[in-house]
């Protein structure tokens, strides 16, 4: 009997770990899909467009945008970020789990149209860890980091509404916490509707 697949929304302040704990998550499962978001943003270097994201201009978002192309979408330290929302219920009818990597805003909105989904947070052990990871990462100037530093404690006062946050301290153990709410997830009776159903018509 086949089960729903299962909406998994990671979000995090950024240099939090999520990018590290998604990948291994996606590398133990890799029947998992990943949500491909559109985006504004200039692509990184050793990004794919259609594989990272997919990059468009401002135009052809705002385009998209007035069409409901997007689950959900938010601007993102200035630049515009949206989950394309039909690919998406495609997979997840068809049993593919699907993880989503998206900011606070968006999870919110995501809540709305995907009342399913699993929302996960992954907190930073403490503010000054934070700052060294996101120096430690070396992508940042000074300024871009304190900007960071700051959206932080606002998107961390949203990690309440979440089904489970993740305190990434060690990060075997902050790995197998993400593990736990996965495989748990899958157990849900919203899940699996058909399986009482099928014990009681016996
Ligand atoms: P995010 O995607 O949330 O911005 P990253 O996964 O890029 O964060 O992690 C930010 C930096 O912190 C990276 O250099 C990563 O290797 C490091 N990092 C992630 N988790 C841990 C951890 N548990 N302990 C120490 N460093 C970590
Ligand atoms: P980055 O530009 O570093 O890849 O991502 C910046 C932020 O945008 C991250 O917090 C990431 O989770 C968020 N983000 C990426 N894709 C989406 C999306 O489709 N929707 C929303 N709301 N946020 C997104």
């Amino acid at each position: 009997m086949q089960r729903e697949g299962i909406a998994l929304v990671v979000s995090a302040p950024s240099g939090a770990g999520k990018t590290t704990l998604i990948s291994r998550l996606i590398s133990e499962f890799p029947h998992f899909a990943f949500s491909v978001s559109c985006t504004t943003r200039e692509p990184r270097r050793g990004e794919t467009d259609g594989q990272n994201y997919i990059f468009l201009s401002r135009d052809e978002f705002e385009r998209r945008r007035s069409e409901s192309y997007f689950a959900e979408w938010a601007e993102v330290y200035g630049n515009l970020y949206g989950t394309p929302l039909v690919p998406v219920r495609q997979l997840l009818r068809k049993g593919q789990d699907v993880i989503f990597d998206i900011d606070v805003q968006g999870a919110a909105q995501l809540k709305l149209s995907l009342p399913t989904a699993v929302f996960v947070f992954i907190l930073p052990p403490d503010m000054e860890n934070l700052e060294r990871r996101l120096r430690g990462r070396g992508q940042d100037d000074e300024t871009t980091i304190a900007r960071r530093l700051a959206t932080a404690r606002k998107e961390i006062s949203e990690a309440r509404w979440y089904d489970a946050l993740v305190v990434n301290d060690d990060l075997d153990h902050a790995y197998d916490a993400l593990r736990t709410v996965y495989l748990a997830s899958a157990l849900a009776p919203v899940r699996n509707p058909l399986v009482v159903e099928a014990l009681l018509a016996r």
